[in-house]
């Protein structure tokens, strides 16, 4: 018999890591702090590279690579850059049994390795803008380990811009996000809050910072995208200059976005349930298995014909999984599916086989149902894209059920203790009240989202001037 995951209400915390081990997502690895991605983890993964990919190149993005290690002078360029990356830092002393005459930093992201080589490819306006993008791995030492959410190395895409104005970077920060928030929604299946960071939690080095925000089950937010207006704080600390048409100097405006292997932790907290994972129909590599269900050599005969054939219809347009394996029980099998979240499944037995029907489960719902055998490439497909649709509007519901607007630090600091929960909330703009916060109920203010609407208030904390509402939230 599998093990069984421990419910949600009982330790959400070991709910998550249950999912992950047991249904091969990730393992712990040798070295503290990095984490193994099984095969279903990584087709995941795959899958995310390929639609992200797909939907970057078609906004005229190119995929290049640049080195993993770094001169330890570059990371010193930049001033907030270095000091905000350092303590995470891990750095090469020894290669080839010498001691370097340089350190080498392993990257934990590649600004300053990619602008070094800028300076030599940009010299007029002629060579913007640069829109490239790098599928690789970095390294930001962790020791506090959470399986995708939080690792020493992880997967990710960064994307590294370069204008020729302000107004460009800006509007390639600002396209990006919308890209992220697209596939948030339409892939993943998680509605997100686009907005703007505050100076305290902007990327170190940037003008500034623009995230997507996500409700997990915990009701805990999960940034799940960020893209940054670097200004012109690389170019300068790369003397990175073009040639306007007007054959004046001017420095490059730079972008950088990325998101990480992360989202698959977003993945499974926001769908997921007490018997396993829950994928989104399009997150699935194979959206489907048959399970054929038989007694005895008569009843073999006509159900495995009868499956086979029906696989073979849904092939053509799905991977499939025909399971076949007689080792197993029906129901072992379908709690086996359960935990891999794989979207649909069919059932095919004698009566079913009589009745020229077969029953049909969805993974989100567990709702049964039959189907006739005729037009079942249709009726599967009908049924994968309405469950698409349904596991994004019913996160937004729970998203929407756990939010509310907050006047008083009492009200919020107790709500914070107990329910937790998206809290709109007004904020003066000074740091100082954002940190009380954040000392005083570890929430922080996840973004000033784009869409708030202008109203007048007074600061949660200090009762100062505010204009509209931030968002706040407990964060991964
Ligand atoms: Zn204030």
């Amino acid at each position: 018999m599998a093990e069984k995951v421990t419910p949600r209400n009982v330790d959400y915390s070991r709910w998550y890591n249950d999912i992950v081990l047991q249904a091969k997502l990730a393992d712990y690895s040798p070295v503290k702090g990095a984490m193994v991605i099984r095969p279903n983890g990584y087709a995941i993964w795959e899958n995310i590279q390929q639609n992200l990919d797909r939907m970057f190149k078609e906004s005229g993005h190119v995929n290049a690579y640049f080195p993993l290690l770094i001169p330890e002078s570059f990371m010193q360029k930049e001033a907030e850059h270095v000091e905000g990356f350092s303590p995470e830092c891990a750095v090469v002393t020894i290669a080839g049994g010498q001691v370097l005459e340089e350190k080498l930093y392993i990257r934990p992201t590649s600004e300053t390795i990619i602008w070094s080589m800028y300076k030599k490819w940009i010299m007029s306006y002629r060579d913007l803008p640069i829109l490239i993008n790098q599928w690789v791995n970095v390294l930001r030492w962790e020791l506090r380990t959470r399986l995708f959410l939080r690792t020493s190395e992880f997967l990710w895409q960064e994307g590294h811009t370069a204008h020729a104005t302000y107004e460009e970077a800006e509007e390639e920060t600002r396209k990006i996000l919308e890209i992220y928030q697209r596939f948030a929604e339409e892939y993943l299946a998680i509605p997100v809050i686009p907005g703007k960071k505050t100076e305290a939690e902007k990327f170190a080095g940037a003008l500034h910072t623009y995230s997507i925000e996500a409700m997990m089950q915990d009701k805990k937010a999960l940034q799940s995208g960020t893209s940054h207006n670097l200004g012109q704080n690389f170019a300068k600390a790369f003397d990175v200059q073009f040639q306007d048409k007007d054959g004046q100097l001017t420095y490059v405006w730079a972008t950088s976005w990325g998101v990480s292997t992360r989202l698959i932790g977003a993945l499974i907290m926001a769908h997921s349930d007490d018997r396993g994972l829950v994928l989104p129909p399009k997150m699935a590599q194979q959206p489907v298995v048959i399970v054929p269900i038989w007694k005895g050599d008569d009843e073999k005969q006509a159900v495995m014909q009868f499956s086979e054939s029906v696989f073979q219809e849904l092939k053509e347009k799905y991977r499939v999984i025909f399971d076949d394996r007689e080792q197993y029980k029906p129901g072992y099998k379908f709690s086996d599916w359960e935990l891999q979240g794989i979207p649909l499944r069919l059932e095919i037995g004698p009566k079913d086989v009589q009745k020229n029907q077969l029953v049909l489960v969805r993974r989100d719902t567990m709702q049964k149902q039959f189907a006739e055998r005729q037009g079942i490439l249709q009726r599967v497909e009908a049924e994968l894209l309405q469950m698409q649709t349904d596991m994004l509007e019913k996160a937004r519901a729970f998203r929407n059920a756990n939010t509310s607007e907050v006047d008083d630090y009492d009200t919020f600091k107790k709500i914070m203790e107990n329910d937790g929960g998206f809290l709109m909330c007004h904020w003066c703009g000074d740091p100082a009240c954002e940190s009380k916060i954040k000392d005083d109920t570890k929430a922080t203010i996840r973004c000033i989202p784009f869409d708030r609407k202008k109203e007048a208030g007074k600061c949660l904390v200090c009762g100062g001037e505010s204009h509209g509402r931030v968002l706040m939230a407990k964060a991964y």
